[in-house]
């Protein structure tokens, strides 16, 4: 039996996204900024899902990868934006350990607080901190289905090492979700 490929690609549109852009964004809310308008790009260009993220060197601010959601493109309930942004990533530098010791620390920025998916990988990704943008009650205000997530998810992250940040950016991120809505965006969650 032959399985298909699945290839996690991003829309082309992200090239053009990218080339108004100005790299690298030393400050926290510049790369909030940069990750809210491209969720904003995701809408507009395809009705995707509302979210998207990045990976940065934490220090500098100069950008790894980035990734958007693409599960109604990609017909894939895998396809989060900070899982995309994150197997770039890897794949950028060669390497499944974003922490590992030769390369310089990362940061996962993300315009909506992990799902119980996304929070899950984000430790195995080897990222050292996380910035976030709409609260996980604002993606569920729109009607996302978020999963079980522990109450105390930011502790536990940070006993493992990994720094959180909130709230960066938060009204325009919940912009972006209320936008979704109002283009008619699809509510993708399992039946
Ligand atoms: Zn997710």
């Amino acid at each position: 039996m032959l399985f298909p490929v699945l290839t996690i690609k991003l829309p082309d549109w992200v090239n053009e996204f990218l080339m108004r852009r100005d790299s690298p964004c030393p400050d926290l809310a510049d790369r909030m900024r940069l990750v809210v308008e491209l969720a904003r790009w995701n809408v507009d260009h395809g009705l995707n899902g509302p979210f998207a993220a990045a990976v940065f060197e934490r220090d500098t601010g100069r950008l790894v990868a980035l990734g958007v959601n693409l599960v109604l493109s990609l017909r894939t309930s895998l396809a989060h934006a900070e899982l995309v942004a994150l197997a770039l990533a890897q794949q950028i530098r060669g390497n499944y350990d974003l922490g590992s010791a030769d390369s310089p620390p990362c940061e996962l920025v993300t315009s909506t607080e992990p799902c119980a998916m996304c929070l899950g990988a984000i430790p195995w990704s080897g990222v050292r901190s996380l910035i976030c943008g709409a609260r996980d009650v604002d993606a569920r205000a729109i009607g996302f289905d978020e999963g079980h997530k522990p109450r105390n998810w930011v502790a536990a992250l940070g006993k493992r090492g990994i720094a959180v940040r909130r709230d960066i950016l938060r009204p325009q991120a919940v912009a972006v979700l209320r936008h979704y809505v109002a283009c008619g965006g699809i509510i993708y969650n399992p039946s």
